[in-house]
């Protein structure tokens, strides 16, 4: 577990003045990662790091020889194109960049006169995904999720005996995960309608989101170790945003006996941001089982992951239609909850999913699970929201929604706010519902 240190001291201020203003995603004691580039420029994809308003440019940076021994080595690997590299060094070269990041960004710091000039501003950047995906594995942690939809698909036996007992995943499609703004086309596949004899290949009428956690990891295991819960975390590099869409007709036809196949793999969306583990640690709370259910088996089971294993990250989800953007109006928003209602903790998730010797790769991605919380309106999918498309949501504008029309854009947005701790974000994660291909 990541204890705390010099760089999330709430009062340390940067030179990079937007950095300083209260609610900015990016003060200097997030400093997440991306991979970006100019726009319109044919320049290559390199990593960078936010501050304010600022992308710090390290492939710049690395050439400039500021920093030293590890700390370095981490510039280095992050002069690349995507942050696998630097996602294989490990956590002690991540805390030294960190730390030598967070000093150099601080007001009065010699740094500045040399670090200025690598700085590109956020709004002339784009953004690519920000590691080789390998590997995604989807999870499904919230029980809140897994019980609602599960009566909805079956009202006699919403939540299968195995889930209080197994972190429940399954293998997703990692070509078509992409990075914010993406935009993808109606998908297409067989959807059987309850009182028709036959499925017919159509679009689908029910593309929905699913508001999600992105977890990457960083360095991975040999195939045949498992890795030990206690090490767990030593593992993980930092948590973007991700929405899982899904096609809630296609899914009911297919999903079983093997689960979810074409209603998932057409586009996964997430934010270009990726903070780290050491960003999110003023924020971890205690994992919570309910006494009244099964406790974890010894492999997924420790004193730290009981005492902080969680972590209480807010989150919300804004719905725009076309009309909407049209008028100028921005996003409602249709769900607020947090991490911290989650039923798995991240450090579970990795060692279930290395127990069997499944070997994880640097830039492996985990999907969190869909993660409702124990209201409805901490609901983080519109099948949930609408119990099924029954109960329609009525926007600002008047407008009602089922599930997602032509057009509709959806954003994700997170943050951690805590008293004595300064509030760091996740930035937005957008993506946007084309009409079906002809
Ligand atoms: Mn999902």
């Amino acid at each position: 577990m990541t204890t705390l240190n010099e760089t999330h001291d709430p009062h340390l201020r940067s030179w990079v003045e937007t950095a300083n203003v209260a609610g900015c995603d990016f003060p200097i004691q997030n400093l997440p990662f991306a991979v970006f580039r100019r726009q319109g420029s044919d320049e290559a994809y390199r990593c960078g790091v936010a501050i304010g308003d600022q992308v710090v440019d390290l492939a710049a940076l690395a050439q400039r020889s500021l920093f030293s021994g590890l700390a370095q080595a981490a510039l280095q690997a992050a002069a690349q194109d995507k942050l696998n590299a630097l996602m294989a060094l490990g956590e002690p070269a991540w805390a030294a960049l960190r730390l030598a990041l967070s000093r150099a960004l601080r007001t009065g710091a010699p740094a500045q006169a040399s670090l200025v000039e690598c700085l590109v501003p956020a709004s002339d950047v784009v953004f690519d995904v920000p590691a080789r995906i390998g590997d995604y594995t989807d999870f499904y942690t919230s029980v809140h999720h897994a019980t609602n939809v599960g009566k909805l698909f079956r009202p006699d036996n919403p939540l299968l005996p195995n889930y209080k007992w197994v972190p429940i995943g399954y293998h997703g499609r990692a070509s078509s995960i992409g990075v914010s703004g993406q935009t993808f086309t109606r998908p297409k596949g067989q959807i059987k309608a309850p009182d028709a004899e036959v499925p017919v290949l159509a679009a689908s009428k029910r593309v929905d989101i699913e508001l999600e956690l992105g977890i990457f990891i960083g360095s991975g295991n040999a195939s045949g170790d498992a890795i030990d819960i206690t090490q767990a975390e030593q593992h993980v590099f930092g948590i973007c945003l991700l929405n899982d869409w899904s096609a809630r007709d296609i899914q009911a036809w297919e999903y079983q006996p093997l689960g979810p196949f074409l209603a998932k793999n057409f586009a996964t969306t997430i934010s270009p941001w990726v903070v780290t583990m050491e960003a999110l640690a003023p924020y971890r709370v205690p994992f919570v089982r309910p006494s009244d259910d099964p406790q974890p088996l010894p492999y997924l089971d420790t004193a730290a992951n009981r005492q902080e294993g969680a972590f209480d990250i807010q989150l919300q989800v804004g719905l725009q239609t076309p009309r909407m953007r049209q008028a100028g109006e921005a996003d409602a928003s249709i769900c607020r909850t947090s991490y911290s209602h989650a039923y798995w903790t991240i450090a579970q998730l990795v060692a279930h999913h290395t127990v069997n010797g499944c070997n994880l790769q640097p830039g492996d991605l985990f999907g969190s699970g869909t993660l409702s919380g124990p209201t409805p309106d901490q609901a983080g999918a519109l099948i949930e929201l609408t119990t099924g498309g029954k109960h329609p949501l009525t926007l600002p504008n008047g407008e009602r929604r089922v599930f997602l029309e032509d057009g509709d854009a959806v954003v994700l947005r997170g943050w951690c706010e805590k008293p004595g701790a300064a509030r760091i974000g996740f930035g937005a994660c957008w993506g946007t519902v084309l009409p079906a291909k002809p």
